[in-house]
């Protein structure tokens, strides 16, 4: 009997310019006595008193900068979620404002709250057992997803790969379209190329049923919308790659991502390529896999004037190429979505060995 995949849904939705302002409103009824609501912010913002000083503290709130300069880490969760449990026994809510690394951690960090051991012990898929903290996701970058899905991507002690879990989605998001005006150019675009990337592997994916293909057709039109037909960058931009991200995070809630992000996996694991950067270095180079969605993402890549970066596996020795198609192969649903099952005539290590060489 086949079993199709009954996932949970980000419960609470704001949207509009200016939403942010609503975020104490919807915070209040989920303060649970005196227990703090903590704010995960990109480091970025540490000196952005605009942003800063809207966030709305009462008590104990506390306020905690963390770099997006690597990608979450197991260990990081681990000692952020050991620390507010010895300062303050329980939260009564964590809330991650940034991107998609930032909504990662603020979910893991949750999840950590309430669970026993290590978030290494739940990279996988339904190993989390309990309910964690309340959890709340303010983006201030999009395309990645994050603010919809059901994983947290964390890299572990041996392995890249997400907390998989019903419990992971966040409860509550706040979509202010106004807090993603002013990401820099290059970030705004390599972040908004992973939404486009996840709509191309989406829709040409042997996974693809009608669930996934209204909402990853609609995102793709936006993203070819802003990136390819609009010849300015304004308001109506960040308002349509807002929603880009969404529709693109819920068509692959229902289908997989394909071969750009289990080759990019592998980049992010050995050399810590951050994810949107990375597949946009994956994918320049997939035109046999993905001809049309190469094609126009060059097309993109020329009209923004965009650096994608050539030559990072330049130099690399045998056992790390080993180690980066050890990644990439372990993700083998997406290889399956991608190719089909029997994928494996097609990668082999010799294949993913010249396709990483020419990165
Ligand atoms: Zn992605």
């Amino acid at each position: 009997m086949t079993q199709f995949k009954n996932f949970p849904m980000v419960k609470m939705v704001v949207f509009g310019r200016g939403s942010f302002n609503q975020t104490a409103d919807i915070l209040a009824p989920q303060r649970k006595g005196d227990a703090p609501f903590v704010f995960v912010v990109d480091d970025i913002f540490e000196n952005r008193p605009d942003l800063i000083s809207r966030i709305p503290l009462e008590g104990k709130d506390k306020v905690i900068f963390a770099s997006a300069e690597d990608e979450p880490k197991t260990k990081q969760v681990d000692r952020i979620a050991q620390e507010l449990k010895d300062e303050f026994g329980s939260t009564s809510g964590i809330i991650g404002i940034g991107g998609g690394s930032m909504l990662d951690l603020a979910k893991a960090v949750a999840l950590m709250m309430t669970n026993p051991g290590s978030s290494a012990d739940y990279q996988g898929w339904d190993l989390v057992k309990v309910p964690g903290a309340y959890h709340v996701g303010i983006p201030t970058l999009s395309g990645t997803g994050a603010e919809v899905s059901r994983t947290t991507v964390l890299t572990g002690p041996t392995r890249k790969l997400g907390m998989n879990s019903d419990y992971t989605p966040f409860d509550q998001i706040v979509l202010d379209p106004e807090l993603i005006r002013n990401a820099p150019k290059n970030q705004r675009f390599y972040t908004g190329m992973d939404c486009y990337i996840h709509c191309v592997e989406s829709l040409t994916g042997t996974y693809l049923n009608a669930f996934s293909k209204s909402y990853g057709e609609k995102a793709l039109e936006l993203c070819e919308e802003v990136f390819l037909e609009k010849n300015t960058w304004d308001d109506d931009s960040d308002d349509k790659l807002m929603m880009a991200s969404f529709h693109g995070g819920m068509s692959i809630a229902y289908s997989q991502v394909g071969v750009a992000h289990a080759v990019s996996y592998g980049l992010s694991f050995l050399l810590g390529t951050k994810h949107g950067i990375g597949n946009c270095i994956v994918f320049d180079h997939l035109e046999e896999f993905y001809p049309e969605g190469v094609k126009k993402f060059k097309a993109m890549v020329d009209k923004h004037e965009i650096h994608i970066p050539t030559g990072i596996c330049a130099g690399l020795s045998d056992d790390q190429f080993e180690k980066m198609i050890d990644v990439a192969l372990f993700l083998e649903p997406l290889w399956e979505n991608a190719l089909g099952s029997n994928w494996k005539d097609t990668i082999t290590r010799k294949k993913l060995r010249e396709m990483y060489e020419k990165m």
